[in-house]
């Protein structure tokens, strides 16, 4: 019977840190906010439940427990459950929004410090947690109906209960449109901005939702107790929900529901090494040793499962598209004409200094509507730093450019993508975790379809948006040539695949101006003619393009006019033929070759 009791207590804790587990691996597994204060969700779901559930002082139940504390609302467990969610969303809202701008390993160490601060303001407000004596008689649900004996057993049903809803509920959120652009965030932040993503706002709801779950987790372990004290939630807390993710598997609930497991029964085990002859002495002798020994066998542990099990004993999977709709493929939506009869682009004194190096100096050109533009200039002329300063990646230091006629010099890559304006990047930036078609079902995605409440409750119109997106995503792959590699991991596609993708990408999206960096580089010559054969095709549906490109040849072949960029500046502009017979552009760059 005690024996029962043990394990049933042991199987609910272990339960309430794979709930705690889970709240990490959507912060951090999904989204890829590096979080080491989670701790504080814990402890702040906790005195929030016992508070709101306490009886008020003064009442029956206070005096007849002869119980000391300032603060008990009274209300019922139910309530407390909710102020736990509640107080661990609003923190980590706090916390994001303090610290939305930090880069990803200050907001480490700002969550780390923000654990302190709020264990030493929990310590300190003793009219709110009666500081290091706690609070105790924290009720516990249904507490005077069932009896003492199947108390463990009820507490761990009502646990499985709870943490069983909480895991369905985030594994659907995986799934849909919001997880799978958590997961885009987390592989590459900067590219999901320039297909138009709004990544902090996204980031901002998995911490909040990780927050609850936080509190939640928080919740069942105070009335499980029925104390509370500050000294519960010291940082190795949050270091053993670490472990247990890593362990069992960032990015797979299931995984940080097992690593869970696994850490208690290590953490417990432990306990019985003290009656191993020998250890015994040591133990007895030695208060810190078991302790001690518990950590260095998670540790040891750790480092195994890091080395034979990088992705954790149950790594995330690998998700397969659903199958082809039987439809013939959806045509691309029709490109939105830009508003003016103007120039599409107009580039004007731009620069960008990187130290003392001028890598855009001055630099200025238009672009008309439809057309394809070649920009061409030597290894280091400034041509990725222009891509970067036309599309928000980086600020420029002067100039302006203004698209369709409006003004975007300084907006944000998200801003810029939303007016119209695509790009690829020269080393291509996908999400090599996801599969091609989660890559291009992410960048054809409307925006309406990612929020928490579509991952929540579809609609017909969202399931209508997802189809309309995946009939898309299968044109692309047609078009492409690479519907046969539609469940591959991107990180495992080859350089020329992988500059296939990121047109691709663009393909979904289908904004009016695209600037692609490279297109052709690594792509085999077939290839990189048909490539250049497509882009001629969507600049007929009316796309404009910038293109860098260095194979002369394709550039003469397939664009309208030409920018040569040397040292930052532009040094000719014109027809194919124009520079072709321009002797400085030939001096500088084509060195003849062509002419
Ligand atoms: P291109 O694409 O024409 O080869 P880039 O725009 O990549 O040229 O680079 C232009 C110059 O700016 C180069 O000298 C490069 O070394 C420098 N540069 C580019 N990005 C950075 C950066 N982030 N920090 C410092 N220097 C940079
Ligand atoms: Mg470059």
């Amino acid at each position: 019977m005690d024996l029962l009791a043990f394990a049933t207590g042991l199987i609910s804790l272990a339960l309430i840190y794979g709930l705690l587990a889970i709240g990490l691996n959507l912060q951090f597994g999904f989204a890829g906010v590096i979080n080491f204060g989670y701790v504080a969700f814990f402890a702040v779901g906790a005195f929030a439940s016992a508070i709101v559930t306490l009886p008020p002082p003064g009442s029956e139940a206070y005096l007849e427990a002869s119980a000391r504390y300032d603060i008990g609302l009274g209300l019922p467990i139910a309530a407390g459950f909710i102020a736990a969610a509640l107080a661990g969303a609003l923190l980590a809202l706090f916390i994001g929004a303090v610290s939305a701008r930090l880069a990803t390993h200050y907001l480490a160490v700002a969550t780390f410090a923000m654990a302190e601060v709020v264990r030493s303001v929990l310590g300190n407000e003793t009219w709110l947690t009666r500081g290091e004596f706690g609070i105790s008689n924290v009720p516990q649900p249904l507490g005077g109906v069932i009896s003492p004996e199947s108390y463990a057993l009820f507490y761990l049903a009502l646990t499985a209960v709870v943490v069983g809803l909480i895991f369905a509920l985030l594994r659907r959120l995986g799934e849909k449109p919001f997880g799978r652009l958590l997961r885009a965030i987390k592989d590459d932040e900067v590219s999901a901005r320039t297909l138009g993503k709004r990544t902090a706002s996204a980031k901002l709801r998995a911490l909040a939702i990780g927050g609850a779950v936080g509190g939640v987790a928080g919740a069942l372990w105070t009335h499980s107790l029925g104390v509370v004290h500050v000294g519960q939630f010291v940082p190795i807390v949050t270091f053993q929900i670490w472990l247990a993710m890593l362990m069992g598997g960032s990015g797979n609930h299931w995984g940080a529901l097992l690593g869970a497991f696994v850490l208690i029964a290590i953490r417990e085990g432990t306990r019985f090494v003290g009656g191993i002859p020998g250890l015994d002495e040591i133990a007895a002798a030695n208060p810190s040793f078991l302790p001690s020994l518990r950590f260095v066998l998670i540790g040891l542990l750790l480092i195994a499962v890091v080395r034979f099990f990088p992705g954790g004993l149950l790594p995330e999977r690998r998700r397969k598209a659903p199958a082809a709709p039987g439809t013939a493929p959806a045509h691309a939506p029709p490109v939105p004409v830009a508003a003016t009869d103007g120039p599409i682009l107009e580039v004007a004194g731009l620069r960008k200094r990187f130290g003392g190096l001028a890598a855009v100096d001055g630099a200025g050109f238009v672009l008309r509507p439809g057309t394809i533009t070649g920009l061409i200039g030597p290894n280091g002329a400034g041509k990725s730093t222009m891509i970067d300063l036309l599309s928000g990646v980086q600020r420029p230091d002067g100039g302006t450019v203004r698209l369709a006629g409006e003004d975007i010099t300084g907006l944000t890559p998200e801003e810029i993508a939303d007016k119209g304006l695509g790009r690829t990047f020269q080393t291509p930036r996908l999400y090599p975790s996801m599969t091609v078609w989660e890559n291009l079902m992410v960048a054809g995605m409307p925006r309406g379809n990612e929020t928490l409440r579509a991952g929540l409750w579809s609609s017909a119109a969202r399931r209508r948006a997802e189809q309309a997106a995946a009939a898309r995503a299968e044109a692309v792959l047609a078009e492409l040539e690479i519907a046969h590699m539609r469940d591959e991991l991107a990180g495992s596609l080859s350089g020329g695949q992988r500059k296939l993708l990121s047109l691709g990408r663009q393909m979904m999206r289908r904004p009016p101006l695209i600037l692609l960096d490279e297109p052709a580089a690594g792509v085999n010559r077939r290839l990189a003619g048909d490539l250049f054969d497509r882009i001629a095709e969507l600049n007929r549906q009316g796309t404009t393009f910038l293109i860098v490109e260095h194979e002369m040849q394709l550039i003469m072949r397939y664009c309208d006019r030409i920018v040569v960029m040397h040292q930052g500046r532009v040094l000719a502009e014109g027809t194919p033929e124009e520079i072709r017979a321009n002797a400085e552009v030939i001096e500088a760059y084509l060195g003849g070759a062509v002419a």
